[in-house]
């Protein structure tokens, strides 16, 4: 049995029986995301330091008695989380903060983020008899669902826009998912992905409206503060599109702190891109979303109109957090630079959290002693046009050692 006492609609409330609701709040519609509600009495029976300390799962399934599941049984074989957190104290020298902590979650079985919360999706779509599984997805929630339907030999049906790099496609493809590329962006993605669902009654894994993938997503900020020695850093840096991982990390630290294995949580930085700031810009207006439009490189947050944004502002809120934006010209800075420092290669919407780091540091409002973890979302490989906008040329030359030396002394290099 699972520890899931119900389900609480984040808009007006309204508490649900678990059986009692498949997707989003019935009063509320799509916008009614739900939050799963666990007894933590009783979790916190099972998950002490002592006992973590004792488990040899170098995997978020360490902390399955904090998720949505009721047992092992539907539980895939790919190894998710559990990534490493590196030290970039070169970085950190340049920004001006005490320590900068790189989480590369690229390193998951699809490489990114997203197989935390595929991997709990079809655990539970196993458990709950469904035969088929769906989502709409700006490219990575879809090739992370793909390889997971794959490993469990279940049938996927995946809408990306049209314009979702290749690499991701690929993915989708190799992974044997029946793929749909939908004209007109993300959002038109998602609404044709629901009337789908509406209309065949496959299991729609969109985080945005299924409340139990936010439950994979937390894992990340379970297993940060594990890895830290339960000593949280003063800052996430997190990118959002949707809002579903920022909320999600926010979620498993609240649940820590509220199990008393931590005693203070960090703040949180929701970073989005210039081109499409809809969270960022409700965030200050105190007001409610006005849909934008999709205008940048950083495909994985290019959400213009993000469903999980109530429970992305409520996160950085609670924890005095704030929003910042970075344009794609500082994205592709920021991936440049990251890369090249610590040898983490993340997509642009990964460095886009990155940037938001450079951006706050430039303007002077991160404190000299900080600590800071950037969350490094996805791989640099499932876009390697994005990178390649980040870089200059190679060198050419004809295999001959003078071209050679002429080539480098071009460049100036101080070894040549
Ligand atoms: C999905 C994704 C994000 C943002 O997550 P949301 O839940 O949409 O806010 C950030 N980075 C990468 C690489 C992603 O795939
Ligand atoms: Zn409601």
């Amino acid at each position: 049995m699972s520890h899931v006492t119900g389900l609480a609609c984040v808009r007006c409330g309204q508490r649900y029986e678990e059986r009692a609701v498949r997707y989003t709040c019935p009063a509320c519609g799509i916008e009614g995301i739900l939050d799963v509600l666990y007894d933590y009495e009783a979790i916190g029976q099972k998950l002490t330091k002592a006992r973590l300390r004792g488990d040899p799962e170098r995997t978020h399934w360490r902390y399955l008695p904090l998720l949505p599941l009721a047992d092992r049984r539907h539980l895939q074989p790919l190894t998710v989380g559990w990534t490493p957190i590196y030290e970039a104290p070169r970085l950190a020298g340049r920004l001006g903060v005490g320590q900068l902590l790189v989480k590369d979650e690229g390193r998951n079985p699809t490489a990114s983020f997203k197989d935390r919360a595929s991997s709990v999706g079809v655990a539970r779509a196993l458990e709950q008899g469904e035969s088929n599984i769906t989502c709409a997805s700006t490219g990575n929630a879809a090739s992370s669902l793909a390889g997971f339907a794959a490993a469990a030999g279940m049938p996927a049906t995946i809408f990306v826009p049209e314009t979702a790099p290749e690499g991701k496609v690929a993915q989708l493809l190799i992974f044997g998912a029946t793929v749909v590329l939908v004209e007109g962006g993300y959002a038109k993605a998602f609404d044709l992905c629901q009337q789908a669902v509406a209309e065949w009654g496959w299991y729609n894994r969109s985080c945005a409206v299924n409340p139990y993938l936010v439950e994979g997503k937390k894992t990340a900020g379970l297993e940060l503060c594990e890895q830290l020695a339960w000593d949280p850093p003063d800052r996430v840096f997190v990118s959002v599109g949707d809002g579903c991982t920022i909320a999600g990390i926010w979620k498993g630290i609240s649940e820590w702190h509220r199990l008393g294995l931590i005693d203070r949580r960090p703040r949180l930085v929701g970073v989005q891109a210039e081109g499409c700031q809809p969270i960022k810009r409700a965030w200050e207006r105190r007001g409610d979303l006005a849909p934008e439009p999709e205008r940048t490189l950083a495909d994985s947050i290019a959400v213009s109109h993000p469903r999980n944004w109530i429970k992305a502002r409520r996160a950085v809120e609670e924890s005095d957090g704030c929003f910042v934006a970075v344009s794609d010209a500082e994205i592709l800075a920021a991936m440049r630079e990251l890369a090249a420092a610590t040898g983490v290669f993340t997509e642009p919407a990964g460095a886009a959290a990155y940037g938001g780091l450079v951006r706050l540091s430039r303007e002077g409002a991160l404190g000299r002693d900080e600590r800071i973890l950037v969350m490094a979302t996805g791989n640099g490989l499932k876009d390697v046009a994005g990178a390649l906008k980040a870089v200059g040329a190679p060198l050419r030359v004809p295999a001959d050692l003078e071209a050679l030396r002429r080539a480098l002394a071009a460049q100036g290099g101080s070894w040549t």
